[in-house]
């Protein structure tokens, strides 16, 4: 009883302290990777109104002609809120937003950056899928965030880039983006040879599982981790979750795409029952350190079977 009281009460402040905009339960806080280049590390829950949506790492590089911003965030508040961040390391302003993806926080907050002079970037595919999702994600943000994503304009990008992999510089930072295609449609990470950073996007998550969406694709993610391997990266910035190594990245991710395309895929492949296969490989030790795998490995298996059953 005691315990009911206390969440009572403390659900109330927690409204109280939203409607009144002072304290929430994320602030974003620009953590260095190397050098220029910074990172914000969301929570690994789900959105919600004390976290702006800001809940995936986005990330941001410090240039001699101003700051390119690695995802936008879930909102308009949430956008203000990150260049208020970005503000404490560097006088400079935001020049550059590049998407890596469609998912709703890496997108929203383009019309912020956009309004304030900046020019949104992506592949042409990425741009596509945003479009695609725009009034969907918008509806089941504003779910998550109410009042707080007041404001909120869905832009896709609008500055494309069309090659698989494309090489762009701003004062003196080269970046280029490549397709992942992994986890949204179109979706691409941006690499830095000169810092030897990846930020992976949606591809990589680690400390929590990845999952699998209707829309994703297993083969793709499979693939595209094993191409990341090949830059030999030294610091891996992942779309959730903390700064990793290759080793890192590969035990909490790479191994699970393998895993999923080897065991799952070619079970689909030679027609075996879903549910056996579903059976077999539901306690997996080797995965089970990572958030929120007792939710979601087993529809992470069976959407990656019904992926691999239409190939
Ligand atoms: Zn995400």
């Amino acid at each position: 009883m005691k315990t009911y009281l206390n969440c009572f009460i403390a659900s109330i402040l927690m409204v109280i302290i939203i409607s009144s905009g002072n304290v929430l339960a994320y602030t974003p806080k620009a953590e260095k990777v190397t050098g220029n280049v910074y990172v914000f590390i969301g929570p690994l829950g789900q959105r919600s109104e004390v976290n702006d949506g800001l809940n995936n790492n986005l990330g941001f590089i410090v240039t001699k002609q101003g700051v390119i911003l690695i995802d936008s965030g879930a909102s308009r508040l949430g956008a203000e809120r990150l260049e208020k961040a970005i503000a404490e390391v560097t006088d400079k302003s935001v020049k550059w937003v590049i998407n890596t993806g469609s998912q709703d926080h890496r997108w929203l907050g383009n019309d912020y950056f956009a309004s304030k002079g900046a020019d949104i970037i992506a592949m042409e595919k990425t741009s596509k899928t945003q479009q695609k999702y725009a009034q969907d994600q918008t509806a089941r943000m504003s779910g998550f965030l109410k009042q707080r994503f007041e404001g909120t304009q869905a832009k896709p990008a609008s500055r494309l880039l069309n090659e698989k992999t494309n090489k762009i510089t701003l004062g003196g930072q080269s970046l280029e983006l490549h397709y992942t295609n992994a986890h949204y449609p179109g979706d691409t990470w941006v690499w830095l040879p000169e810092q030897s950073v990846v930020f992976t996007g949606d591809l990589v998550y680690v400390d929590r599982i990845f999952t699998v969406l209707p829309w994703s694709s297993v083969v793709n993610g499979q693939k595209a981790f094993h191409e990341l391997i090949i830059l030999n990266p030294k610091f891996i910035v992942p779309g959730h979750g903390g700064i990793s190594d290759i080793k890192k990245a590969k035990r909490d991710c790479g191994d699970y795409y393998d895993f999923l395309a080897e065991k799952i895929g070619t079970a689909a492949q030679e027609m075996e029952a879903i549910q056996d296969v579903m059976e077999q490989y539901n306690y997996l030790p080797q995965f089970k350190h990572l958030e929120h795998y007792e939710t979601i490995h087993r529809t992470n298996m069976n959407r990656t079977y019904l992926e691999f059953e239409q190939l």
